[in-house]
């Protein structure tokens, strides 16, 4: 069964309002197996909105609507529904209660053009708004030839006013829970989320290329944010057990291909996998930061209960900072630059002999805008993980990557991958990068 989304007003295809509903729909209806065929957006304007019912009805078997069902001048959903159906809008007296009830409520008198938001087309039924004065607008439409059959579904666009209709009255029709005019949904669109740092898309598409067929089922689709590239992949079985099953076999041959470089799933955050990765094997971590500016710092304590792994760290920004507050050799600093493998490393042991913590990670890099050479263009950054070895000893690894973006974006990408290559060595496994 297929879905056509269609949101209505001026301030969305303006631009001034982001289209909420049409995202929180999407996943209601494909999460009972209603897949999104498209999601349009028009203006109030009779006319579009009633081309819009016209291009709609034939290509889905629900048409859900948000938005336009106000008093005022503006809102003229019902108005084009009517034009559409040809029928003349007229007086629903379960509507007209639903309207006077909410003023009731509130002891207010119902303003006289309130009473257009029970007018509804001949024909159609209403939907209970126990959230705010607009009834919702029902519509079995059945083209003259019965060769068109589609649910119309009308509800306010106010987005919680919409929410509440969506899940009290029209999911459980959707879901076949109310028997009769909708056929009960009988499939499923079954997600789930695996995320990936440190390569590109298509580095990752190309590691899974028969996951990643347009024909599969599931499919598997690449999305790129804040630096990770997730698969997202999506189960559409007669039942949410057969999509589960699916689904793993998808998720375990994507690990096969991927391995550690998947760090977590839905929810997860790099940084909760890195701090629950510490808190198992009892360890903690300090840090020496330059250009990251204590992003890092930041990242290792955006958890609860952080004090278990992380006691302290220093920025660094200046070569002074780093020679008088970690202990680099200045001499160092004017041989090799501060952004160096060699630096970093330095940054990353003096720290670790400064605290009392198992690992320290060290960020030396130019996030630009200013400040790139021809060798050393901006995103030019050092990353060094240092640990002890035996009593005394401590040594450190270092690695220089160019990351791309602005500064926000190569700062980001910095700290991020500290976190990645402190995941890799709790792992115990060579940083695949
Ligand atoms: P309406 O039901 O058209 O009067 O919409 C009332 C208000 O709800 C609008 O002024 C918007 O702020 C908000 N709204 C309407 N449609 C959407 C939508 N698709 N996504 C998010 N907000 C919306
Ligand atoms: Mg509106």
């Amino acid at each position: 069964m297929h879905a056509i989304i269609l949101s209505i007003g001026d301030e969305l295809t303006l631009g001034q309002t982001v289209d909420t509903n049409s995202a929180w729909l999407a996943q209601h209806l494909a999460a009972i197996g209603l897949k999104p065929v498209a999601h349009l957006t028009v203006p109030d304007d009779q006319g579009a909105i009633r081309q819009a019912f016209e291009e709609s009805v034939g290509r889905c078997d629900v048409l859900i609507v948000s938005g336009g069902l106000g008093p005022t001048e503006d809102d003229l959903t019902r108005q084009a529904l009517a034009a559409f159906l040809d029928r003349p809008l007229e007086l629903n007296e379960a509507a007209l209660e639903n309207v006077t009830r909410f003023f009731k409520a509130l002891k207010r008198d119902m303003p006289p053009r309130n009473r257009i938001q029970a007018m509804l087309p001949h024909g159609t039924e209403m939907i209970e708004n126990t959230a705010g004065t607009a009834p919702g607008i029902y519509c079995n439409y059945q083209s003259g030839d019965q060769k068109t059959l589609c649910q119309i579904f009308i509800m306010p666009g106010v987005p919680k006013e919409m929410k509440i209709m969506f899940e009290r009255s029209i999911l459980p029709k959707l879901a076949g829970a109310e028997s009769g005019r909708v056929d009960p949904v009988s499939s499923v669109i079954f997600s789930k989320t695996l995320h990936t740092f440190g390569l590109g898309e298509s580095a990752v598409a190309d590691k899974i290329p028969d996951l990643m067929r347009r024909d599969r089922n599931p499919s598997v689709g690449t999305t790129v944010a804040n630096g990770y590239v997730s698969l997202r992949i999506n189960a559409y079985a007669d039942s949410r057990e057969q999509a589960e099953h699916d689904i793993a076999a998808t998720e375990q041959a994507a690990r096969a291909a991927l391995g550690k470089l998947i760090w977590g799933e839905g929810d997860d955050t790099l940084q909760d996998v890195v701090a629950t990765l510490l808190k198992t094997q009892s360890k903690s971590v300090t840090t020496a930061e330059s250009c990251t500016g204590g992003l890092l710092a930041k990242f290792l304590t955006d958890i609860p209960g952080s004090s278990a792994y992380f006691k302290q760290g220093w920025i660094t920004y200046s070569n002074e900072a780093k020679t008088e507050m970690l202990g680099v050799d200045a001499k160092l600093i004017a041989t090799h630059g501060a952004v160096s493998d060699a630096v970093a490393r330095e940054m990353a042991v003096g720290a670790l002999r400064r605290a009392s913590a198992d690992f320290a990670l060290a960020v030396s890099g130019i996030a630009g805008p200013d400040g790139g050479t021809a060798e050393k263009p901006v995103g030019t950054v050092s990353i060094a993980l240092a640990r002890h070895r035996e009593e005394e000893a401590v040594d450190a690894h270092a690695r220089t990557f160019i990351f791309h973006g602005d500064r926000e974006m190569i700062r980001d990408r910095s700290a991020k991958m500290a976190l990645t290559m402190l995941r890799f060595h709790l792992l115990g496994q060579p940083l695949p990068l």
